[in-house]
C-alpha cells in the first residue's frame, strides 16, 4: 500500500475518525490488467488487516474490469472481500449511469456468495432510479454509502444537482433509516447531514480526504462516527479535479 494512504489511515485513526483506502483507478479495457489490480488489492486487504479494524477499502469496479470480463470482475471482488477480516468491508463506487447495472449485478452476485458482511454499495441520489436500486441494496444486506452523485447524466436519467438531489437524499436517507441496512451520509452538506442527524439521531458520516476536515473533528467530538475516504495512486488528482468539475455542472 502506498505508504501515504496507511500514515493517513493512522493519523485519522489517532483523531477517532475511520478510513476507506482506494487504490485509485478506474475503466481497465484487458482482462491481464485487471488480474494485476485484483492481485494488488488481495495484497492491500492483507494491509488493510494490519491496520486499526476501522480501515475499509473502495474500489471502483470498471478498474476490476467490469466492462470487459463482469463475471471475472465478481471473482475478483468476492476474492477481495473475502480476504478481508471481519467488521471490514470493500466499498463499491458508483460510476456513471451506463455503468449501474453491471455495477449492482456485481455487488448482489458476490453478496449472494455469504459476502454481504463484508461489501459496501453506494447510492447516488441523483440517479432517477436509485430508489428502485436502494431497495435491492437492502435486500443484498450489504452496507450503503449515500451520495448526492458525482455523474452529469441527461435529465431522464438524473436530477438536477440542487434542491431536487438534496431532496431525494433526504428521502432516501429515511427510507433507509426505515429498514435494517446499515448505511452511512457520505456527504460534506452541512444542512443536509444536521437535518438527517437531528431526525434520525447519531449515523455514521463519510466525508472525501481534505474535504472540511474540522467537520470531521466536530462530529466525534459529538459521538458521530466518521469515516474519509482516502484515496492513493497516480491518477487520483486528474479523477478529483473531474469530479469536482462534474459537481459543478461542467
Ligand atoms: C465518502 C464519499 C464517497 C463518494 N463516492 C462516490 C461514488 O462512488 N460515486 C459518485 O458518483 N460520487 C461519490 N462521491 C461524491 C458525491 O457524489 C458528491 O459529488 C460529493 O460528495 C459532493 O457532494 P456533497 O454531498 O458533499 O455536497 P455539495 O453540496 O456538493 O458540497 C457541500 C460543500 O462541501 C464542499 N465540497 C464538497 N465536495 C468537495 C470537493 N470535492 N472539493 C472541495 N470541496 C468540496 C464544498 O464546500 C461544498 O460547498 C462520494 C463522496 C463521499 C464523501
Amino acid at each position: 500500500m502506498a505508504e501515504a494512504a496507511a500514515r493517513a489511515a493512522r493519523e485519522l485513526r489517532a483523531r477517532g475518525v475511520g478510513s476507506s483506502i482506494d487504490q485509485f483507478g478506474e475503466l481497465v479495457r484487458d482482462t491481464a490488467t485487471a488480474g494485476r489490480v485484483a492481485a494488488s488489492y488481495l495484497e492491500l486487504a492483507d494491509q488493510v488487516n494490519a491496520l486499526p479494524a476501522d480501515t475499509w477499502l473502495s474500489i471502483d469496479l470498471s478498474h476490476l474490469g467490469l466492462d470487459v470480463d463482469p463475471r471475472g470482475c465478481a471473482d475478483h471482488l468476492a476474492a477481495i472481500a473475502a480476504r478481508l477480516s471481519a467488521g471490514r468491508r470493500i466499498q463499491v463506487g458508483a460510476e456513471d449511469f451506463s455503468r449501474a447495472d453491471a455495477v449492482l449485478a456485481c455487488i448482489e452476485t458476490v453478496a449472494r456468495q455469504g459476502l454481504a458482511g463484508r461489501l459496501g454499495a453506494t447510492a447516488p441520489a441523483n440517479f432517477r432510479r436509485t430508489p428502485r436500486d436502494l431497495e435491492r441494496l437492502v435486500a443484498a444486506g450489504v452496507h450503503i454509502r449515500l451520495v448526492k452523485g458525482a455523474y452529469v447524466e441527461p435529465g431522464g436519467r438524473a436530477l438536477p444537482f440542487g434542491e431536487p438531489t438534496d431532496l431525494a437524499y433526504l428521502r432516501l436517507a429515511h427510507r433507509l433509516a426505515e429498514t435494517r441496512a446499515q448505511f452511512a451520509l457520505a456527504t460534506h452538506d452541512g444542512l443536509l447531514r444536521e437535518a438527517l442527524l437531528a431526525a434520525l439521531g447519531p449515523r455514521p458520516v463519510e466525508q472525501l480526504l481534505g474535504v472540511r476536515p474540522a467537520m470531521a473533528d466536530e462530529l466525534v467530538a459529538r459521538g458521530v462516527p466518521v469515516r474519509v475516504y482516502v484515496p492513493f495512486g497516480n491518477d487520483w488528482f486528474r479523477y478529483w479535479m473531474r469530479r469536482l468539475a462534474e459537481s459543478r455542472g461542467a
